[in-house]
């Protein structure tokens, strides 16, 4: 394998695969990065990805380098103040009100909010600034055939490519992870979530509010004024059945409903895109490498959307491989570098999922004792200065 037609082989051309194309295109490596799908850029178009991300802090770091971040700022609601709410009394009303304010910490916010489908549309635009990288949108990996040199992939255009390193950030059922074999531990809540934008009267002030009843968390991530109104992206989970019947509602009944759901907090809640529901599980690739091949994103880690870990993580895996890559060019895809990932990344990528685990059963509890003891604990985390700003700096990546 000694012809190499690209560094880089990127499988999957969803948010962790675009960053990736445009933070190894930055760093002056030759990138192919492929999808079957190709990316729905608009809002309101069919199959538009409706979620939000939340770039903590030190995601900012890695998108200016990536040429990304000076695209993206325009769009972005900055997140200035986390507020938890427990509303797990009898009745549904907060009986617990705290905020973790960014100001404890930093003199940032703690991240900014983006939408999914803006996302793709600005990092396409930014891949084609980029001549040593090629999108290759419609074209899907299909299979793998690796050596110690090198990788040669085969795609669904018929063509082999042979690189240095395969990155797979094709998603939860990764089929470059399947081809190299490598077993995932899977957990299921029998839940789902809903996501879908608001509107509503009373102004947000760059405050993220997740409300905690049972069934799981109701967020509302802040949003730039839609339409002239305050607006937010709203992730509401609940156990599967009941998501299916809120999905299926009339849009006055699930107006109503959520606004109940939300306390009342923002004032009546309008709905201002469609509903769309994603299913909630956690996933762990028991390696985060094979022969060649480098797992990132959800293709070695999925978490439910609890304080904005997904995406985060799979920057800090970015972070990492760009690392490697710079410091020993001459050995990119190799075992020695794929092995120093894996040792880099699993185990901090273990905690944050079983971490992230914890608040996912916590958040659903039915128990009505159960619930007081939620509350009760939140009050004691808060309550102490020290492990709140720790609290804050675990959530940002800051600290391991
Ligand atoms: C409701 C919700 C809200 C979230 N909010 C946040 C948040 O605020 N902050 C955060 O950090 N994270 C968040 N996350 C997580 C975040 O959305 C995910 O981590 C991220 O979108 C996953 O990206 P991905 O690129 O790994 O996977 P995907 O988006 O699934 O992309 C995988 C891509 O691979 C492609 N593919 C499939 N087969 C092939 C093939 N054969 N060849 C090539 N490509 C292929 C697919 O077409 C797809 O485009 C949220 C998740 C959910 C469900």
């Amino acid at each position: 394998m000694s012809e190499f037609a690209f560094d880089i082989l990127v499988s999957g051309g969803g948010v962790a695969g675009l960053t990736a194309a445009a933070v190894f295109g930055s760093a002056g490596l030759s990138v192919l990065c492929v999808d079957p799908d190709p990316p729905v850029t608009e809002r309101d178009a069919k199959g538009s990805d409706l979620r939000t991300t939340a770039f903590l802090q030190p995601a900012r770091q890695l998108l200016e380098f990536a040429g990304l971040w000076s695209k993206l700022a325009p769009h972005a609601a900055p997140l200035q103040i986390m507020r938890i709410v427990d509303a797990g009394g009898p009745e549904p009303e907060p009986r617990l009100t705290k905020d973790f304010d960014a100001g404890d910490i930093s003199d940032l916010p703690f991240g900014w909010n983006l939408p999914n489908w803006l996302l793709r549309r600005e990092m396409v635009a930014r891949l084609d600034e980029l001549p040593n990288v090629e999108f290759r949108p419609g074209t899907g990996f299909t299979s793998l055939f690796t050596r110690e040199a090198g990788a040669r992939v085969g795609l669904s255009d018929g063509s082999r490519i042979q690189v240095r390193l395969v990155i797979a950030a094709d998603g939860r059922n990764s089929p470059v992870r399947k081809a190299c074999e490598i077993p995932v531990k899977t957990t299921r809540y029998g839940q789902k979530a809903l996501a879908f934008a608001v509107t509503h009267p009373i102004p947000h002030n760059n405050v993220s509010t997740e409300i905690h009843r049972s069934g799981g968390p109701f967020t509302l991530v802040p949003l730039p004024d839609y339409q002239g109104l305050p607006s937010a992206a709203v992730v509401w989970m609940e156990r599967g059945p009941e998501v299916a019947r809120l999905a299926g509602l009339k849009t006055p009944a699930f107006e109503a409903a959520m606004s109940a759901r939300s306390c009342g907090l923002f004032g009546p809640l309008t709905l201002a895109s469609r509903r769309t529901v994603w299913p909630i599980i956690s996933q762990i690739a028991e390696r985060m490498y094979g022969e060649r091949v480098a797992l990132i994103a959800e293709a070695a880690h999925v978490v439910p959307p609890i304080g904005a870990q997904g995406l985060n993580m799979s920057l800090s895996d970015l972070r990492c491989l760009l690392d490697l890559a710079q410091s020993a060019p001459d050995r990119l895809g190799g075992k020695e570098m794929l092995e120093t990932y894996h040792r880099r990344r699993h185990s901090e990528v273990m905690a944050r999922v079983a971490g992230v685990d914890l608040l996912n059963r916590a958040s659903m509890i039915e128990s009505q004792p159960m619930r007081d003891l939620r509350a009760a604990g939140l009050g004691a985390i808060y309550s102490l200065a020290p492990v709140r700003k720790a609290m804050m700096q675990l959530g940002l990546g800051a600290r391991g």
